[in-house]
């Protein structure tokens, strides 16, 4: 397999994030019955006219802008004319020669390393309906996705291994998502991915007949629907056979892709400039304001809290999987003081029971209540230990963690008449240690501080025992 190069290119499909379709004012909402949100327009009657979605171009211009593209002051809105039960008009409008946005770039980190994949284009149609097959041995169909925005964002074929194709399609998702552009709701369809996929021996500049595998909805199945027609392709070749250029399925359950048709060339949509609308013209003054309402990209934010608040990148990575974690997680550090002990109680404690969904997210506890915490451990009022019970009352709780140690009556031991008898009877208990530590084995003290916190269950100022173990052992030194 290692004598072949494959060459990838996506075609990613990505619901705008709107409360209205693209051309009527039908809502957008997920899960509601079949053919609840349609109207004249959407379902394609005679006499209907299309009316632009302001707000679906405001963020299609915000996507284009964050994959460093040119968006262009005049595109065009086309016709693609098909057949299909799920387009009542008989036509999808969508862009055609003159895109919204061309020419830019999205850096992933691949797998083995950093991959610039250049976009050739970002444009706006709008999305087909829903067959619905096998409903009483008929097929339905639901139009509530008919005229859904989309910007479809096509990739150059500059991905060489279906890894990174996975490792593409997620940053996209969670740039799309950080921007507030699309939901990042995978399972339900708000992102979707076209795979072209061709195979060449390596060392070969021109590129071998792609495949097209359509509509592949996960980051897992991207990689394998890949690796399987990757692989298919090969057997093909290197039993002396052709590529035919075509458009599969996948079918994840059975391991395979299987051919749908003949790739259709673009001549066979007949495009042609949609006479109902004007050519879109985006002014200036609206590239600017998507520009400055555009948040901060993941990528960049990663970065900031690597070099500025000292987090590790998989710390980095881990707090980015969500906007509201990443909002979470700079308010948490920000009242803490302490940014790379928020990232670990974030980590450890607070993503253990969080859940998020498009947009939202929804935490047990608030991010001022963890710096809070991790203040108090700082400032030696309580210990590591009692740290995790306070956290622990703190779940679901509106309870300060101050209040919490109040009531529970959680207060670290550092008084040191309570402690000194401990220190006092294990350094003369263990003679053996004593002589080890001495012996400048420093980390035998920590067998003392660890039986010392045994003996209070956690209670105790591990700072000041450590401290005062050191000094009891240098005085009995001479006894
Ligand atoms: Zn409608």
């Amino acid at each position: 397999v290692s004598d072949w190069e494959t060459v990838i290119g996506l075609e990613v499909h990505a619901q705008l994030a709107t409360a209205s379709k693209l051309f009527c004012a039908c809502s957008t909402s997920y899960g509601a019955t079949p053919n609840q949100n349609v109207c004249p327009v959407c379902l394609g009657l005679p006499g209907s006219l299309p009316v632009l979605n302001r707000r679906a171009v405001e963020l299609a211009v915000r996507a284009a802008l964050a994959l460093e593209c040119q968006v262009h002051e005049k595109s065009v809105f086309a016709r693609k004319n098909y057949f299909y039960p799920d387009l009542p008009k008989g036509y999808q409008i969508s862009q055609y020669d003159q895109p919204l946005a061309t020419r830019g770039r999205l850096v992933v980190e691949g797998s083995d390393a950093e991959v610039v994949v250049g976009i050739t284009r970002v444009h706006m149609e709008e999305d087909a309906g829903k067959n619905v097959h096998g409903v009483g041995g008929d097929s339905l169909v639901d139009l509530n996705r008919a005229g859904t925005p989309l910007v479809e964002i096509v990739s150059e074929p500059d991905l060489r291994s279906a890894a990174d194709a996975a490792a593409y399609m997620k940053t996209l998702r969670d740039l799309l998502l950080f921007i507030g552009v699309n939901d990042g709701n995978l399972e339900e369809g708000s992102l979707r991915c076209d795979a072209n996929v061709s195979v060449r021996r390596a060392g070969d500049t021109a590129f071998g007949t792609r495949c097209e595998v359509k509509n592949v909805n996960s980051f897992r199945f991207v990689q394998r629907a890949i690796e399987i027609e990757a692989a298919r392709q090969i057997a093909l070749l290197e039993a002396g056979k052709a590529v035919e250029q075509e458009t599969r399925g996948f079918d994840a359950e059975a391991g395979r892709t299987y051919s749908l048709r003949s790739k259709e060339e673009a001549h066979d949509y007949r495009y042609f400039p949609e006479p109902d609308l004007p050519p879109l013209v985006v002014p200036e003054s609206l590239v600017r304001a998507a520009g400055d309402e555009t948040a901060e990209l993941p990528a960049a934010v990663r970065a900031r809290w690597v070099a500025e608040l000292g987090l590790s990148r998989e710390a980095a990575q881990t707090l980015t999987q969500h906007p509201g974690i990443a909002r979470f997680f700079e308010a948490a550090a920000a009242r803490s003081g302490d940014p790379v002990k928020a990232a670990n109680w974030v980590q450890t404690e607070v993503l253990r029971d969080a859940s998020w969904h498009g947009f939202d997210a929804s935490f047990s506890v608030s991010p001022e209540q963890v710096g809070a915490l991790i203040e108090l451990v700082e400032r030696g009022e309580i210990s590591g230990k009692q740290a995790k019970e306070v956290f622990a009352a703190m779940r679901g709780s509106e309870a300060s963690p101050v209040e919490i140690v109040k009531q529970r009556g959680l207060a670290v031991v550092s008084d040191e008449s309570t402690l000194r008898p401990i220190c006092e009877r294990l350094v003369a208990e263990h003679p053996a240690q004593v002589a080890q530590v001495r012996a400048g084995k420093k980390g035998v003290l920590g067998f003392f501080v660890g039986r010392v916190m045994k003996e209070t269950g956690g209670a105790a100022n591990p700072k000041l025992v450590s401290e005062m173990l050191e000094r009891l052992i240098a005085e009995s030194e001479g006894s």
